[in-house]
């Protein structure tokens, strides 16, 4: 009797869990991220001298959410924004790759209530992450940093964690031989990961985190965000994260935090702040962009600021939107502060995808750039800049 309810019932029953179970995992996160490629219809006008010229920039993207998907890095694929065969396509030298812990339903750019239910708990389970992190934030920026180390020891030397200004000049060194190698660095987008916990934080600097946002899309126990439901300034705890993260030499990321925090935050850190993905509100006005104020404070203090691929950024959907928001924002902040902050992989829509970057040269050569101010643009602020102030 106990075997027939066995193969009757049970079994079946399984199978088709299974079934299911495995239709979610494989299919699910890969329908997601395939609405993530936007039309490429670029008409390819005669501006050459952008295509020739991009095989010798140091490029650079500040912002890029891969880590949160489950997808074959080293094979070229159809569908989300980045993977290494693209990335060295790209010619692309160094990615900031942000870890995501916590996305909430009600989730949008004017009000979001952190307490909705969370999209990354569901999508940790569907992929199978370790199942301390369905639970933990925490656990999944550890989880997401060790799939970084993974790529990089997966890479045979294609791809470098830098977490030093010794490892960034070393790879600057490789790099002019080794052509299509790749620098990560690690970023943080919300500093809820770290749980209340400076301990946290320090954890995951030793585990190579050098940017960190202060918030995602709502208010945390360190700041207000620029889409929660108060937008307030920072805590007394988040006082204290600044005051340790200066000292370990964490860079601050504004993209996200409110203007009353992101002010804040300018006069307190000791070092500049930068803003990895934004759009500018004089350009494209939306609650999402940075206001003109908040982006001359933010270069005043000698920081940068990542232009955004999509449409909520640049109010567009093409390439020459992306760099018409450049335009804008060297005009109002000059040159040296202004570089790219994708948001690949961001669950946003870009017209590219990480492999035709030398799109934007063209681009930028198109909008009357000199060589040496699209290099700039293109990666060397960022080189630079982190060249100055990682540990
Ligand atoms: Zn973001």
């Amino acid at each position: 009797m106990k075997t027939k309810i066995l193969t009757k019932i049970i079994l079946p029953c399984l199978i088709l869990l299974s079934i299911v179970a495995a239709g979610v995992h494989f299919i699910a996160p890969v329908v997601v991220q395939k609405k993530m490629m936007g039309e490429f219809n670029q008409e390819l006008f005669s501006v050459k001298k952008g295509f020739e010229l991009h095989p010798n920039l140091f490029v650079a993207d500040m912002h890029a959410d891969t880590l949160l998907w489950e997808r074959e890095f080293f094979s070229k694929n159809d569908y989300g924004h980045v993977d290494l065969p693209r990335m060295m396509e790209g010619n692309v030298a160094l990615q900031i790759f942000t870890i995501v812990t916590k996305a909430p339903k009600s989730m949008n750019i004017h009000k979001t209530d952190g307490e909705s239910m969370d999209r990354i708990t569901a999508l940790s389970i569907v992929q199978l992450w370790p199942i301390s992190s369905w639970f933990s934030l925490f656990s999944r920026a550890i989880h997401q940093i060790s799939k970084l180390k993974n790529w990089q020891s997966r890479s045979k030397d294609n791809m470098m964690i830098i977490k030093t200004k010794r490892d960034l000049k070393d790879f600057i060194e490789l790099r002019s031989f080794r052509k299509r190698m790749v620098g990560a660095i690690i970023g943080l987008e919300g500093a809820h990961a770290i749980e209340g916990s400076i301990k946290k934080m320090e954890i995951l600097f030793n585990e190579g985190l050098r940017v960190m946002g202060l918030t995602h899309f709502f208010d945390n126990k360190v700041a207000g965000s620029a889409h929660g439901e108060d937008k307030g300034g920072l805590t007394d705890f988040g006082k204290k994260v600044v005051k340790r993260a200066n000292e370990l030499g964490i860079i601050f990321d504004v993209s996200h935090l409110s203007e009353k925090a992101s002010f804040e935050l300018l006069e307190l850190s000791t070092r500049p702040v930068i803003n990895t993905h934004t759009g500018l509100r004089g350009k494209c006005k939306n609650d999402r962009n940075l206001s003109d104020e908040l982006a001359k404070a933010i270069a005043a203090k000698g920081g940068i600021i990542g232009i955004g691929f999509w449409d909520i950024a640049t109010c567009g959907t093409t390439t020459r939107a992306i760099v018409d928001t450049i335009k804008y924002a060297t005009d109002l902040v000059g040159v040296d502060h202004i570089a790219l902050g994708s948001d690949f992989d961001g669950t946003i829509v870009s017209p590219i995808d990480i492999s035709k970057m030398e799109t934007i040269t063209s681009e930028l050569a198109h909008a009357g750039y000199s060589d040496e101010d699209i290099a700039k643009i293109m990666g060397g602020n960022v080189r630079d800049f982190f060249l100055k102030y990682l540990p």
